[in-house]
């Protein structure tokens, strides 16, 4: 008898300080499909759900895809929001029979309107139905904040080990070579999840340079080839989030008799991260700094990319904030190409005026003007389109996107590509799909912190990352935590990386 999986995908990065909530409409605008749409809309693509329908063929299981929702980061998902997924995935699981193994693809950084941990919750409902017999491997982002409740629940907890994020095909096979082997008898897998006392560390998981986040993943693909530990992930955690659990941690998934060798691992690791959590491989300018580099970069090489890192829609910012435009509009820099603004009235307004037309609009700036007041320009339409396109480049590869309806409206010397749905910039084709050879302009802007690096590195000139002061700010005291464990570093004056 073929053995029986359940997938399922639910994916959010929360960030609790937006004013923006998440809302079902949000993840219809990313994706939201039910059944036999996974396969027709992820198959062949470089994705969690994309890995574990190659390897579902591989292993001849009898497949039950149940839902796979994803969501841009924004605030809270509304309850309803909440509930409608999570019943989507526990009534599936209820109606799907008897089932020997199920495979999650989460983020892990998840928060709603009633709940601090859903993808514990969503583990708990789930093991409420199959019982504590059944593998359940879990694929996380490695931005994460991981709970006891999680690594409780799941048999794995298994995160990408690249920053940008390109191997979530290759983990959503690990997690199904897993399953299998428990399913055939050959292992058996418990997990456990230990965090240091600190609320940033392993840079952010960036695996780009030489830092804390590869030397720690060397470490943890070593402690792999241990008889009987599984998976030794490693989460950089997800800093602007006000639960309890905020932080790098370090999940062991290990064969019944080695927990203390897994303690000991996670213990290993977690003080490495305590040991370096002040170092970081990137420093991010000042929006004056990146303007010097902008007017003395010599394009020959390729063109300058400014990433608004702290802008970045990918940690749940608004993609709307202006300083870094408004810099450069102010400056006359010219052969520049802005993607992206979240404006959908600005781009109402350019759909009434028309292509070839001027339109005056208030860009940007909308959500909190503290990040930038909105910019008035009288700007000319020079395209209007639905603002789909497919990812061609390693992050995602094949996934369908769309920025909603899109204008890319020019001012001066800068062609600013104004969008409906805020995405973050990973991907060529988000300035191909208007028109704009990212490659052939002087400079670009992204709104991306470390992810447009997979795509826009192999095309830079130069490379800046910059403050510019909106709402993923790097700096964790900009931010008012109220159900954060304490004490905790940066905040709290800390001197050791566990409770005695
Ligand atoms: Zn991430």
């Amino acid at each position: 008898m073929p053995y029986r999986v359940l997938i399922a995908q639910f994916m959010h990065e929360t960030n609790t300080f937006s004013r923006l909530p998440t809302t079902l409409d949000d993840y219809r605008s990313t994706w939201l499909v039910y059944g036999n749409e996974l396969g027709e809309r992820f198959r062949g693509t470089k994705t969690e759900i994309g890995g574990l329908l190659d390897a579902a063929d591989a292993y001849g299981w009898t497949l039950i895809p149940a839902l796979a929702a994803n969501a841009t980061p924004s605030g809270k998902l509304t309850a309803q929001t909440w509930q409608t997924i999570r019943d989507g995935i526990v009534s599936a699981v209820r109606n799907a029979g008897k089932l020997d193994g199920i495979c999650l693809a989460c983020h892990g950084a998840a928060v709603t309107e009633t709940s601090d941990d859903p993808e514990g919750e969503l583990l708990e409902a789930i093991r409420d139905i199959v019982g504590p017999d059944v593998p359940i491997a879990m694929t996380l982002d490695l931005h994460a904040n991981v709970t006891e409740r999680m690594a409780r629940l799941a048999s794995a907890l298994i995160s990408y080990r690249t920053y940008p994020h390109v191997d979530q095909y290759e983990r959503a096979r690990q997690a199904a070579d897993l399953v299998q082997g428990i399913m055939e008898g050959r292992t058996k897998a418990r997990c456990l999840v230990l965090q240091p006392a600190c609320m940033v560390g392993a840079d952010h998981g960036r695996t780009t340079t030489p830092g804390p986040m590869r030397d720690l993943l060397v470490k943890a693909d070593a402690f792999e080839k241990e008889p009987g530990i599984n998976v030794v992930s490693i989460q950089a955690g997800f800093m602007p989030s006000d639960i309890s659990n905020v932080g790098p941690s370090i999940a062991v998934s290990y064969a019944p008799g080695t927990e203390q060798r897994a303690q000991e691992i996670a213990r290993q690791l977690c003080q490495e991260i305590w040991d370096r959590r002040a170092e970081e491989t990137v420093h991010l300018l000042s929006v004056e700094d990146a303007l010097a580099r902008a007017r003395s970069h010599d394009a020959s090489k390729g063109p300058l990319v400014i990433a608004d890192g702290t802008d970045n829609p990918g940690g749940g910012a608004y993609g709307d904030a202006t300083r870094m435009l408004k810099a450069l509009m102010d400056a006359g820099i010219e052969g520049v190409a802005v993607g992206t603004i979240f404006d959908p009235a600005a781009v109402q307004a350019a759909i009434r005026a028309g292509v070839g037309s001027d339109v005056s609009v208030e860009l940007g700036g909308h959500h909190d003007p503290a990040f930038g007041a909105p910019i008035p320009v009288t700007a000319r339409v020079r395209l209007l389109s639905d603002g789909t396109f497919i990812n061609d480049g390693p992050m995602g590869k094949g996934v369908r996107r769309s920025m909603g309806t899109t204008a890319v409206l020019r001012v001066g010397g800068i062609d600013v590509i104004t969008i409906s749905n805020r995405i973050q910039t990973t991907d060529l084709q988000v300035f191909l799909s208007q028109g704009i050879d990212p490659a052939r302009c002087r400079v670009l802007v992204v709104k991306s912190i470390q992810h447009f690096r997979a795509a826009f590195a192999p095309i830079a000139g130069d490379i800046v990352v910059v403050d510019s002061g909106a709402l993923c700010s790097p700096d964790a005291r900009r931010f008012n935590y109220t159900k954060l464990r304490r004490p905790v570093w940066p905040l709290d004056n800390v001197t050791a990386p566990f409770p005695a």
